[in-house]
């Protein structure tokens, strides 16, 4: 427990809560919700999907509405809400291309020629 330095509440500093919203080690989570003093910028990781198990892609989310939205459809069009890990939606699949609030930071695709051919 520890004690918050805008409320001088005490909180549990290991709560579900003060991980999900983040901000200083003493600030509570309602505080740094209603001052908004998070800024570090949440990354996210996704497997890219074209069969490699190196393909990644680092996604920066402006914010969480963003970031449900992209993993939300990036679950539905990988078809792993259904436990299969392949491009095959049988409900169709849902547009993903010029999605707001994202950014890619980086990726790490796999090498297309898996034959190991030059
Ligand atoms: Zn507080």
């Amino acid at each position: 427990m520890k004690v918050c330095i805008h409320c001088e509440e005490e909180f549990d500093h290991l709560s579900r809560a003060k991980a999900k919203v983040g901000g200083k080690i003493n600030e509570c989570p309602t505080c740094v919700e209603l001052l908004g003093t998070e800024t570090a910028v949440r990354y996210l990781g996704v497997p890219s999907n074209d069969g490699k198990m190196a393909g990644i892609q680092i996604i920066a989310c402006d914010d969480d509405a963003s970031r449900e939205a992209y993993i939300r459809a990036h679950r539905h069009n990988s078809g792993m809400n259904k436990g299969k890990a392949c491009n095959i939606s049988m409900t169709g699949s849902t547009v993903m291309g010029g999605m707001r609030g994202i950014r890619v930071i980086g990726d790490n695709l796999g090498n297309p020629n898996h034959k190991g051919k030059s």
